[in-house]
């Protein structure tokens, strides 16, 4: 008999999990406790001007063609390769750095400023590279029953990767390079992961390949919130029914299975076996009330920065600005080491700009130009008051005015800030942080929390923070391990 599943949240983790199990013949129905699916990859649409939400680019690419592939669909959205990936701007310097993919390009970038670094970054990227492809499909895309099967398939990786285990991703970048600003536009992915360059094992550097070689990034053409509005239909044709401003708070067992969850409004909602892609931490905190998810527990944990967002709606267009840009400081192991527990002044910080209506001319009217700001700032355990929140927006739209010498604030016509506490309440993220637990070692594969319920036989989990991890392309990985799962439980693959 078809069974039917619940799916609780339609974040990408979701969506793409209810095209998996849809395309397989599961009946799937959803509950979503926003007014719109996406989750994080969300729109915003103001006076006219239209903003990605959270996420404005991506990498490996090929996680998305696999999605398609599975579930025997046309390519739902456009990808649109970026080139340069992005900008960089260091405060004091007038000039800023393009970050090519093309290797040839890019030492022309930093021939001022590193001796030989094309001969150095394919040496540092080959490294990388090996890395990548030595545990991207033992650690990564694999489900794990147990820590101690984990622990067994990481000794599978070639040992010559060990020591990179045990040093800093800033270490590897000395190993590597002279240059402050090519150690540090090199070592920014450490933040994406939920810790500093120097706090991060080297390990990491893999990302780098996966930036510069392997894939590079990506936009969607139209905006990323295509991607969304490509999946609703494939769902909506699969009979997927979701259920918008629906959020669960509750829940009912009988011999070591759910039977149903319940919402705010009482509404019981039954199925046979259910997926959760609210936070797979918080959720069994929170909802189910486990001890080892407490509150205490979760704060004890590594979360990723929480993000201040800004959307800028202006009255004309920039005239010298990248699509991707990162505006740096030449602080940056004080700052790394101190912004996230909020022991540093937000009025100086580093963010990153998105000028969104370049990729998509559709985000703002004629002669207007769409922006959007991320600046990663302390969650909501570190920092628990907002009220400041137009203040620092403020202080960052002028020290980019100056920066670049175009006027943000004279020509801002509309503008949205979103806080830490906004995105916990809009999407239930914990304490705000915007990507999820961090991906320490002790936060990885086995240690993360799993995609199978520890009590319960019919729940399962998806998205940032359970595994593989945060991104959308991670993300997409994660609705394909806990598919395998459901279909493993139910006899349909061994
Ligand atoms: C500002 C920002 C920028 C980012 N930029 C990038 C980027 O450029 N590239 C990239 O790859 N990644 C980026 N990310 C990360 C990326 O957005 C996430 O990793 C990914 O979208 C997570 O998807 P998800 O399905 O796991 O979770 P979510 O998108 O959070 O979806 C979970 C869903 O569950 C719903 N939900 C929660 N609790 C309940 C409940 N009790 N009842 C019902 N529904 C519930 C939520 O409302 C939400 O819709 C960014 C994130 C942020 C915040």
């Amino acid at each position: 008999m078809q069974k039917k599943v619940l799916i609780i949240g339609t974040g990408l983790g979701g969506l793409t999990t209810a095209l998996r199990l849809s395309s397989r013949g599961y009946e799937v129905e959803m509950v979503e406790k926003y007014h719109r699916a996406g989750g994080r990859l969300n729109l915003l649409e103001k006076d006219g001007f239209k903003f990605d939400l959270g996420p404005t680019f991506f990498s490996m690419s090929y996680e998305f063609q696999e999605l398609i592939k599975d579930c025997n669909i046309p390519m739902p959205f456009e990808f649109v390769e970026l080139d340069p990936l992005y900008s960089v701007h260091f405060e004091g310097d007038k000039r800023s750095y393009l970050i090519y993919k093309d290797l040839k390009k890019l030492a022309l970038e930093f021939q001022h400023l590193e001796p030989d670094f094309e001969k150095k970054i394919k040496k540092f990227l080959e490294a990388a590279g090996k890395m990548f492809h030595d545990t991207e499909d033992i650690v990564i895309k694999q489900n794990f029953d147990s820590l101690a099967q984990y622990l067994l398939k990481l000794t599978t990786v070639p040992f010559k990767h060990a020591p990179k285990m045990f040093y800093s991703m800033w270490r590897e970048m000395e190993r590597n390079f002279e240059s402050f600003e090519v150690k540090v536009i090199f070592s920014l992915v450490g933040f994406f992961l939920g810790s500093t360059p120097f706090d991060t094992p080297a390990v990491y550097t893999l990302l780098n390949y996966t930036e510069l070689v392997h894939d590079g990034y990506y936009n969607v053409k139209g905006g990323m919130y295509k991607i969304v509005e490509g999946l609703l239909p494939e769902l909506e044709k699969r009979g997927v029914k979701i259920h918008y401003n629906t959020e669960i708070n509750d829940f009912a067992e009988q011999n070591g299975r759910i039977t149903s969850f319940a919402d705010t409004s009482g509404k019981i909602w039954e199925a046979d076996q259910f997926v959760v892609n609210a936070d797979a931490a918080w959720f069994r905190g929170a909802i189910l009330k486990r001890a080892a998810f407490s509150e205490e527990k979760l704060d004890a944990k590594k979360w990723t920065l929480a993000p201040l967002t800004i959307y800028l709606g202006l009255d004309t267009k920039i005239p010298d600005m990248y699509h991707h840009n990162y505006f740096l400081r030449r602080n940056f192991r004080e700052y790394a080491g101190k912004i996230f527990k909020n022991k540093i002044k937000l009025d100086k910080p580093y963010y990153y700009v998105n000028i969104q209506s370049m990729h998509n001319p559709e985000y703002a009217p004629p002669g207007k130009e769409s922006v959007f700001i991320l600046c990663p700032v302390p969650d909501l355990r570190f920092k628990a008051d907002w009220s400041d929140d137009d203040e620092i927006a403020d202080a960052i739209i002028q020290d980019m005015s100056d920066r670049t010498g175009f006027d943000f604030h004279k020509h801002t016509e509309t503008k949205i800030i979103l806080n830490p506490e906004h995105w916990k309440n809009m999407f239930g993220l914990y304490k705000g942080s915007g990507l999820g637990l961090a991906h320490d070692l002790n936060q990885v594969g086995g240690f993360r929390p799993k995609n199978k319920d520890e009590k319960f036989g019919n729940l399962y989990y998806v998205g940032a923070s359970t595994v593989p991890g945060t991104g959308l392309p991670m993300v997409v990985i994660s609705s394909r391990l806990v598919t395998e799962r459901i279909q493993k439980d139910n006899g349909l693959i061994s």
